[in-house]
Formats: C-alpha cells, sequence, structure tokens
C-alpha cells in the first residue's frame, strides 16, 4: 500500500469508528494534517456489527408489526413474511451505503486515510503494519487512541465457532436457527433476544443477575420481560451453571459485554496507563502520556457509539486547546426492544420516595399513538419535590428514543417541571406524553381522568 503522508503530522487518530472519525473530522476542521489509520472497515462496530445492523433488523420487525395492521388504514392486501436471507442481503447493502457515505465524508476533508493495524513504538510514534504486510512509521505532535472494543468471550465455554457464536457472527447468520440460547440479558442480548424471537427463532434468554437489564430501572426490565415472553421467548434469570441451561440450544449466542481493544497497541512503549477496563483518560480524555488522548469504547466507560462521538470530538477540541468534559449523568438509555425503552437521569431506586413525586402519562391516552397503533406504553417522570427540577425519567414504547433525548437536554439545563410543562409539544405526537407525564406530576392532567 503507498499512502504518502506529511513526516511531521498534527495528530494520529487510531481507529475509524465513531470517536476515531469524529476526532480526526473535527481536528481537519480546526486546520490540522491528520492521519487515520483503520484496520478493518471505517465506521467500526457501530456501523459493521453494532448500531446499524441491530436497528435495520429491528426495524425490519417494526414494519412487519406496521404491516399487519395495515387493515386498520384500509389495505386490502398484506404483504408475505420477510425472508431472513434477504433481509441480510438488504441490511449488508445499507451498510455498504452508508459506508461510502462515510467514506466520502472524510474525503472531503484533507485527511490521509490508511488502511493498516497501528502500535506504539514511541511517545507520539506509531508503526502502521498495512495490510500488505508492509510497515510504515508515522510521528505527530498529538495522537488520539479510539481502537473500540470487541465482543467478551466466556472461556470456559470453549470454542465452537459455528455453535457459540458472538454478536459480531450472529449478524452473519445466513439463516434462523430452530434454537438459540442467549447468555446475558443486558441490551445486546434482550435486542437480538427481540431480532431472533421476531424471525421465528425458539430463543431461551439467560441472566445470571436476579432480573433482566439489571442495570435498568425495575419497572422497565419487568415489562421488557412480559414483552419478550409474550414474543415467545423463554426467560432464566437467577441462573446458575450454563451448561444444562444450553445444551440443547441448536445455536448459543454470548452477549455477556465488551472488552476494550488494547492489546495489541504496545501501550507501555508510550507510558500510557491502562487497566483490564480500558486506558485510563482525565476528565479532559488525555491519557497519562501527555499528548495523547483516549475516547470512545477503548477507555471501558460506557460502550455507546453518541457518547464515543462526543468524546472523539471533545478530544480533538481539547487538542486544539479547549477544556471540555462531558456531563455522563445526563445521557439518554435506549433499549431497542419491541417497542423500545429509555431511560434518562435517575432511576426510582436511587431516589428517597419522601422527596419525589412521579407524573405518569399513559400511550392510550396520546392520540397520535392511538393513529399509529402504538398504545402500548407510558413516560414517567421523576420530580425532586423541593426544587421542582426533574430528577429522571423513564419510557416505554414508540418513539422512546425521540422522547428521551428531550428529557435528556432538560436535565442537562436543570429544568424545572414547571418550565417543563410550558413548552409546546406539536400535536399529535408521542412527544405529548411528556407533557401529560409533567402535568400529571400535579395530579392535573388535562387528558386524564380527575384524580383529585
Ligand atoms: C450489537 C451491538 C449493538 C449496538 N447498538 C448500539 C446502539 O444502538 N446505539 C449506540 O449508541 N451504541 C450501540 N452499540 C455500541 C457502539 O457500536 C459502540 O459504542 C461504538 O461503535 C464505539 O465506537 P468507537 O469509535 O469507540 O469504537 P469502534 O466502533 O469499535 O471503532 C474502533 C475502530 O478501531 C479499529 N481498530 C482497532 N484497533 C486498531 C489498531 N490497532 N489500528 C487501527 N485500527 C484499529 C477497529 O477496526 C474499529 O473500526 C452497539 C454495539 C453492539 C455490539
Amino acid at each position: 500500500m503507498n499512502v504518502t503522508f506529511p513526516a511531521s503530522l498534527d495528530l494520529i487518530v487510531i481507529g475509524g469508528g465513531p470517536a476515531g472519525y469524529s476526532a480526526a473530522i473535527r481536528a481537519a476542521q480546526f486546520g490540522n494534517s491528520v492521519l487515520l489509520v483503520e484496520k478493518e472497515r471505517l465506521g467500526g462496530a457501530c456501523l459493521n456489527s453494532g448500531c446499524i445492523p441491530t436497528k435495520f433488523l429491528w426495524e425490519t420487525l417494526n414494519l412487519e408489526k406496521k404491516i399487519k395492521r395495515a387493515a386498520d388504514h384500509g389495505f386490502a392486501h398484506v404483504p408475505a413474511r420477510p425472508e431472513f436471507s434477504l433481509v441480510q442481503q438488504k441490511k449488508n447493502k445499507a451498510i455498504d451505503i452508508i459506508g461510502h457515505g462515510l467514506q466520502n465524508l472524510l474525503a472531503s476533508y484533507p485527511i490521509t486515510i490508511i488502511e493498516g493495524t497501528a502500535h506504539f513504538t514511541g511517545h507520539r510514534q506509531v508503526a502502521i503494519t498495512t495490510r500488505d504486510g508492509a510497515i510504515t512509521e508515522a510521528q505527530a505532535s498529538k495522537i488520539i487512541i479510539a481502537t473500540g472494543s470487541r465482543p467478551r468471550d466466556i472461556p470456559e465455554l470453549g470454542i465452537d465457532p459455528i455453535r457459540i457464536i458472538n454478536s459480531d457472527d450472529a449478524l452473519r447468520l445466513g439463516g434462523v436457527p430452530k434454537t438459540m440460547a442467549i447468555i446475558g440479558a443486558g441490551a445486546i442480548g434482550v435486542e437480538f433476544a427481540f431480532i431472533f424471537a421476531g424471525f421465528g427463532c425458539d430463543v431461551t434468554l439467560i441472566e445470571k443477575e436476579s432480573h433482566i437489564l439489571p442495570a435498568e430501572d425495575g419497572e422497565l426490565s419487568s415489562e421488557v420481560k412480559k414483552l419478550l415472553q409474550r414474543q415467545g421467548v423463554k426467560v432464566i434469570e437467577s441462573a446458575g451453571t450454563l451448561e444444562p441451561l444450553i445444551r440443547d440450544a441448536e445455536q448459543v449466542l454470548v452477549a455477556t459485554g465488551r472488552q476494550p481493544n488494547i492489546e495489541t497497541l504496545n501501550l507501555p512503549a508510550a507510558k500510557i496507563n491502562f487497566n483490564e477496563n480500558g486506558i485510563t483518560v482525565n476528565a479532559y480524555l488525555e491519557t497519562s502520556q501527555n499528548g495523547v488522548y483516549a475516547c470512545g469504547d477503548v477507555t471501558g466507560k460506557n460502550y455507546l457509539a453518541y457518547i464515543a462521538q462526543a468524546e472523539g470530538i471533545a478530544a480533538a477540541e481539547n487538542i486544539h486547546g479547549g477544556k471540555n468534559t462531558i456531563d455522563y449523568s445526563t445521557t439518554p438509555r435506549v433499549i431497542f426492544s419491541q417497542p423500545p425503552i429509555a431511560s434518562a437521569g435517575k432511576r426510582p431506586k436511587d431516589c428517597d420516595p419522601a422527596e419525589v413525586i412521579t407524573g405518569r402519562f399513559p400511550f392510550t391516552a396520546n392520540s397520535r399513538a392511538f393513529i399509529e397503533g402504538e398504545r402500548t406504553g407510558w413516560v414517567k417522570v421523576l420530580v425532586e419535590k423541593k426544587t421542582g427540577l426533574i430528577a429522571g425519567c423513564q419510557v416505554i414504547g414508540a418513539e422512546a428514543e425521540a422522547l428521551i433525548s428531550i428529557i435528556s437536554m432538560a436535565l442537562k439545563r436543570k429544568t424545572t417541571v414547571n418550565d417543563l410543562k410550558r413548552e409546546m409539544f406539536f400535536h399529535p405526537s408521542m412527544a405529548e406524553s411528556i407533557f401529560g407525564a409533567c402535568e400529571d406530576a400535579f395530579n392535573k392532567c388535562i387528558d386524564l381522568p380527575n384524580k383529585i
């Protein structure tokens, strides 16, 4: 591979996922000379094996759900079910199209892209092994590490690449297995349970904690459990020894989390501190080595694409003299169950019940939800009694991901429930449910029966 770049670069970015490409673009926007090194495909896990492919499959099933209701809107004929192998082809095409878009976007900036694997050979110096085996040396005044993460294995299960697979492999399956055991009921395990059950697989979801989605609000995780069971998924909580639980499954999907890609970076050569959770950074995303930053999944903090992107941008701005930090306490969290759930800020179990009031609005009272046939769901807001500040919010139902972004902004701006309910929410929209929940916190919701 023959790529030329300036001998003295302003910035090397290692990894072309959401953290890395965002950092590279922001640095180029500041006029820096940037080298971006990517060992596989631009877009990283998000585009190629994470957010985009899973949400494509989710959307296929969502579309099917809507099509099943087509008769309610006057359709005389309802099309057949989607074919999994065809859906996979369409999903791969969507990834290719978005990937080309990303390549074009990067090409519009003065960023040199090199396909290869980078490792440190000194403080601000890396060696890049390109696909043809050639090694190129590069140095820069600043370096950003954005090498992301990969699925975490369970070594005790042994290696059986055909039967025991991870989320990357699951997205490459050509057909739907008859039975699948999914180990781990966090966000990824739950999303795959809905996807494979939706395509007709007999799914068992196994969680060692006492309930699925252990990091979530208990009410949300109970609702998701009911939805899974309604889809025919067998949910096993407080699971003990795995072997008997997975023995009969044709396919076993291990979804027990992610681990940072740090092993091959030769971090000691640059005196960069790390531990098994990832690269250690300060509030400005700088590592223990002056001028070397790390962002996204490789820091082992969040494993979410929009946080990776926000960190990539912040790191690039900090390199340019900024002092950006990220407030993680207000970020939205979404899980694409059918329908999705979302939350931001505090959960009820984080609050003293004597100090918060709860407002709730069901989608059954929202006219847009009725039109869309999306009547399963609600918005719950937690309000601090003393200050009236929004403390947290949980949502289940269609468009939960859009609704929670509004709440996330309200949390970040320290909005009171009174201010939020004075905002205008378009009618008819699902977002009106936020207004309804805020009003309900005072038992004075116009669209709900009298509670006083
Ligand atoms: C199944 C699944 C579903 C998900 N769904 C969502 C979702 O809906 N929403 C959401 O926000 N997040 C989701 N995520 C998480 C999201 O994909 C990640 O948080 C995000 O991709 C992290 O971005 P990153 O840039 O830090 O790392 P990555 O996207 O992992 O990118 C890192 C890049 O660095 C490259 N690289 C690694 N080592 C080297 C090296 N030595 N030299 C050169 N290049 C290297 C890799 O090839 C990779 O392309 C999902 C993840 C999975 C697995």
